[in-house]
C-alpha cells in the first residue's frame, strides 16, 4: 500500500448538528436549567403549535379560544416564568438573556407569532423589571407568574404601548401623543394622573391586563415624560380596540387600544420625586425604552435565526425526493438525489445554512454579553448612587472609565474595575445589539426568500414543509418591529464609532489574522483584511469631503452612514461564526461522547464560515468600494484620466498580449474619439490619489477570496450526503 492509500479520508457531514453541539457552539454546555428549559419549550413549539399552525390557527385576525389555548402551555413549560427572578417566582437565578433567547429561538423554529406573544408579555413588563421600584416589580412582574395550585389571583399578562396612531410615535418616539395630565392632587395625599394614550398595533392587547405606556405630560405640574403602568379596572375607558390585520404572526394579538384612565401617581415606572410643587418622574419614556430594547431586540434577532436554520432539513428532504415514483429506480442519482444533483441547488442552500449560522452565533453572542454586563450595569448604578454621582457628573465619571478602559486595552492590560469593565462591555453592547437585530432580521428576511424558492411553488402554500412561507414573511416583522432597520442603522452609525468599539475591533483584526495561520479554511484571512478596510473606510468617512466639499459622516448622510452600519454587520457575524465552530472543535474534543461526527461537523462548518467569510468579504468591499470612489466626481477623459485607468503593471500585462498597446490610446476607442488617439502613459492614478492604501486593501481583499468557492464546492457536496430524519419532527 502507497501512502495514499493509508491517508484517512476526510471527515464529513453524516448528521445535522444535535443538541450538543448546539450547547457547545452557543455556550451554555455546563448550564442544566437552560437545556431542561430548551426542551420543554421544543415541546411546546414542535407540539401545540405546530399543530395549531398545520390546523389553520393563522387563518384569523382575532384572538380565539385556540390561540389563547397556548397560554396555559407557555405557562406550564416555563416560558412564562423564565423572565422572573426566583423571588417572584421564576427558576433561573441572575440575568436571564441567553435564556430568552433560546426560548425565542426555539418557538420561532415553529411559528414566530408564538414566540411574540410570550416576549411581548416580558416586553410589557421590562419597564418595570429595568427602572420599576421594588413594590412596583412586586406588584407587577412577581404577579406574572403562573398560578401554583391552590392559588388564587389574578395572572399578570402584560402588553407594551409605545407606537401610537399616524401621525405620532412609530420610527420617532419622541413624538408622543399620548398625555398625562394631574386630575387630583389632595394636599399630603398621593396625586391621581389622567392619562390618555391610543396605541397602534400594541402586541398581547386582545387579553393583557396590564399595559405600560408611554405618555408625555400636558400639565405644567408634572416634568417632561414618562412611563406608566395602566391595568384593566381602573376606571375610565379601557378599549382593547380593533384587531390589526396583520399578514403575519397571527398567532399573536395584535390591537389599536383606546385608554382613558384615572390612576395614582404611583403607577409611574420607576417612581418620582416631587419639587417647588411639580412631580418629576425618575425616568422618562426615552429612558427606559432604551433600557427595555437593547435587551429585547437581541431576542427578536434570534426569531430569523432560527426560521433560516429550520429551513434546512426541508428542503433537503423536498429536493431528494422531489423525481421519486416517477423514472429512475432506487439507487439511480435522480431517485436518490432528486433536485440535488444541481449545483445552483445546493449552492442556494449552503448560503441560506451559513446566514443561519452567522446570524445565531451573533444572536446567541450578544445575549450572553447582556448577561454579562447586567450585573455590572447594577454595580455602576450602585457606585453612582454612592458617590451621589447623577446627570453631567454621571458621565464625567464614565468618560473617565471609557478613557481608562481605552488605555488599558492599548497597552494589552485587564480591565478589573466594574466602571471600567462596564464600559468596555457597554461599548460592545451598543453596537452588538443594533447588528444583530439588524442584519438577522433584514438579511435573514432576504435569505427567506431563496428558502421558499428552493421549494418551487410548494413554498407559497400553506402545506409546505416547515411552514417557510410564513417563515418568511413573519421575518419581515421582526425586522419591523421594536424598531425598524432604519432605527438600528441610525444607532450603529452613532456607536460604531466609539474609540472603545474600534480599539477592540482593531483586535480581533489581529486575532483574525492569528486565526487564519492556524485555521485557514475559516476564511479568517479574508474576513480580517475586510475588516481592515472597512476601518480605513470609516476612519476616511469622517474626515473627508465629497466632491463638493461637503462632510461626508454626518447624521443626515444616511447614504454615508449607514450602508457602512450594514457592512459591519456583516464582519460581526461571519467573525462571531468563526469564533463558534473553533470553540465546537475545542471544546468538543474534550468530550469523547460526541467524538463520533464531530470532526465532519467541524469541517463542514469550518467550510460554512468561509462561504460567509468570503460573502461578507465581497458585500463589505462593494460598500467600501461605492462610499470611497462614489463620492468623488470623475475626472475628463483627458491624459491624467487615462493615466488614471491603466497602471503600470496592467499596461505591461496588455503588452505582452497586444503588442504595442502600450504606446497608442487606439485600443481604447470606445473612450476616445477616432483621431483623438494619444500616447497612453503609465502612471500613478489620478482618481486613486490619496487612496492608494485602500485601493492596496482592495486588491489583496479579493487575493484572500483564495478557496472560498472549493469550500462551497465541499459545503454543497456535503448536502447530498448528511443524514436527516424521515419527516420533520413537527406536522404539516
Ligand atoms: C404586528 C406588530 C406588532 C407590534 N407590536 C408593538 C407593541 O407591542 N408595542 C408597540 O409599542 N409597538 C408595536 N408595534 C409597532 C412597531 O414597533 C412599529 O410599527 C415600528 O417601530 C415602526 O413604526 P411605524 O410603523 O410608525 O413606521 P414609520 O415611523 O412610519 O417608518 C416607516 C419607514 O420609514 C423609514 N424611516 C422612518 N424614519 C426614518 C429615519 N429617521 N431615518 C431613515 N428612515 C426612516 C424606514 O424605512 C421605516 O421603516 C408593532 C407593529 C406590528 C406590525
Amino acid at each position: 500500500m502507497n501512502d495514499t492509500a493509508q491517508e484517512k479520508p476526510a471527515p464529513t457531514l453524516t448528521t445535522l448538528p444535535s443538541d450538543d453541539l448546539r450547547q457547545i457552539m452557543w455556550r451554555f454546555a455546563g448550564r442544566y436549567e437552560l437545556q431542561m428549559l430548551v426542551q420543554s419549550v421544543r415541546a411546546v413549539a414542535r407540539g401545540p403549535v405546530a399543530r395549531l399552525v398545520a390546523s389553520g390557527g393563522r387563518n384569523s385576525h382575532e384572538w380565539t379560544a385556540d390561540k389563547a389555548s397556548l397560554l396555559p402551555h407557555f405557562d406550564e413549560s416555563g416560558i412564562t416564568a423564565a423572565f422572573l427572578d426566583p423571588e417572584q417566582g421564576g427558576f433561573i437565578e441572575g440575568p436571564k438573556n441567553l435564556a430568552l433567547a433560546l426560548i425565542a429561538f426555539e418557538l420561532s423554529w415553529v411559528d414566530a407569532g408564538a414566540a411574540t406573544s410570550s416576549l411581548a408579555g416580558h416586553l410589557g413588563l421590562a419597564p418595570i423589571h429595568e427602572r420599576g421600584t421594588p413594590e412596583q416589580r412586586a406588584q407587577y412582574v412577581a404577579n406574572a407568574a403562573p398560578l401554583k395550585p391552590g392559588e388564587n389571583r389574578r395572572q399578570v399578562r402584560a402588553a407594551f404601548a409605545l407606537t401610537e396612531p399616524i401621525p405620532f410615535v412609530g420610527v420617532e418616539t419622541g413624538m408622543l401623543a399620548g398625555k398625562v395630565r394631574v386630575a387630583e392632587w389632595k394636599e399630603g395625599r398621593e396625586p391621581l394622573l389622567q392619562v390618555d394614550k391610543r396605541g397602534r398595533f400594541i402586541t398581547n392587547m386582545g387579553f393583557a391586563n396590564v399595559v405600560t405606556a408611554a405618555v408625555e405630560s400636558d400639565d405644567a405640574r408634572l416634568k417632561g415624560s414618562c412611563m406608566v403602568i395602566l391595568q384593566e379596572g381602573d376606571p375610565g375607558l379601557w378599549d382593547r380596540g380593533t384587531p390589526t390585520k396583520k399578514l403575519v404572526h397571527q398567532l399573536s394579538s395584535t390591537n389599536d387600544p383606546v385608554f382613558n384612565l384615572k390612576v395614582p401617581a404611583s403607577r409611574i415606572v420607576g417612581g418620582y420625586t416631587v419639587k417647588d410643587g411639580v412631580i418629576i418622574p425618575n425616568y422618562s419614556h426615552a429612558e427606559i425604552i432604551e433600557a427595555v430594547f437593547r435587551r429585547t431586540r437581541v431576542t427578536v434577532g434570534l426569531m430569523t435565526a432560527a426560521k433560516l436554520l429550520s429551513a434546512v432539513e426541508p428542503v433537503i428532504l423536498y429536493h431528494r425526493r422531489r423525481f421519486r415514483g416517477g423514472q429512475g429506480a432506487p439507487g439511480t442519482p435522480r431517485y436518490e438525489l432528486g433536485i440535488q444533483q444541481k449545483q445552483d441547488a445546493l449552492h442556494r442552500l449552503v448560503d441560506i445554512w451559513a446566514t443561519g449560522e452567522a446570524s445565531a452565533s451573533l444572536g446567541f453572542e450578544t445575549a450572553r454579553l447582556f448577561d454579562q454586563l447586567d450585573p455590572l450595569e447594577k454595580e455602576k448604578d450602585r457606585i453612582l448612587t454612592e458617590k451621589k454621582l447623577t446627570g453631567r457628573a454621571a458621565f464625567k465619571e464614565l468618560s473617565k472609565a471609557q478613557a481608562e478602559a481605552l488605555q488599558l486595552l492599548n497597552t494589552h492590560q485587564p480591565l478589573e474595575a466594574p466602571l471600567v469593565k462596564f464600559a468596555q462591555l457597554d461599548s460592545l453592547a451598543n453596537v452588538l445589539c443594533p447588528a444583530c437585530k439588524l442584519w438577522n432580521t433584514g438579511h435573514g428576511a432576504n435569505m427567506m426568500r431563496e428558502a421558499v424558492s428552493l421549494m418551487g411553488g410548494y413554498g407559497l402554500t400553506e402545506d409546505c414543509p416547515g411552514f417557510i412561507g410564513q417563515k418568511w414573511m413573519d421575518a419581515q416583522l421582526e425586522a419591523t418591529y421594536e424598531g425598524p432597520e432604519a432605527v438600528q442603522r441610525l444607532q450603529l452609525s452613532i456607536t460604531m464609532t466609539n474609540e472603545l468599539f474600534l480599539a477592540q475591533f482593531n483586535q480581533w483584526i489581529a486575532d483574525l489574522k492569528r486565526i487564519a495561520s492556524d485555521r485557514p479554511g475559516t476564511g479568517a484571512c479574508a474576513l480580517g483584511t475586510a475588516m481592515k478596510l472597512w476601518f480605513w473606510t470609516l476612519q476616511h468617512v469622517q474626515n473627508a469631503n465629497d466632491a463638493d466639499g461637503v462632510k461626508l459622516y454626518h447624521k443626515t448622510r444616511q447614504g454615508v452612514t449607514f450602508p457602512l452600519a450594514d457592512a459591519l454587520c456583516w464582519l460581526l457575524a461571519a467573525r462571531q461564526f468563526i469564533l463558534d465552530v473553533i470553540e465546537l472543535e475545542t471544546k468538543g474534543a474534550e468530550n469523547p461522547a460526541l467524538a463520533d461526527g464531530l470532526g465532519g461537523t467541524t469541517a463542514f462548518f469550518t467550510d460554512l464560515c468561509h462561504v460567509q467569510a468570503a460573502r461578507a468579504a465581497g458585500e463589505v468591499g462593494r460598500i467600501c468600494a461605492e462610499t470611497v470612489h462614489g463620492y468623488n466626481r470623475h475626472p475628463a477623459w483627458d491624459e491624467s484620466s487615462r493615466r488614471a485607468c491603466y497602471g503600470a503593471e496592467e499596461l505591461t500585462a496588455l503588452e505582452g498580449i497586444i503588442p504595442g498597446i502600450a504606446g497608442t490610446a487606439r485600443a481604447y476607442s470606445d473612450v476616445l474619439e477616432p483621431g483623438q488617439a494619444q500616447p497612453l502613459k503609465a502612471g500613478p492614478c489620478v482618481k486613486c490619489e490619496g487612496l492608494e492604501g485602500f485601493v492596496a486593501l482592495r486588491a489583496k481583499l479579493d487575493t484572500c477570496l483564495t478557496g472560498c468557492r472549493l469550500a462551497k464546492d465541499r459545503a454543497a457536496e456535503s448536502l447530498t450526503k448528511v443524514m436527516t430524519r424521515e419527516a420533520l419532527d413537527y406536522p404539516a
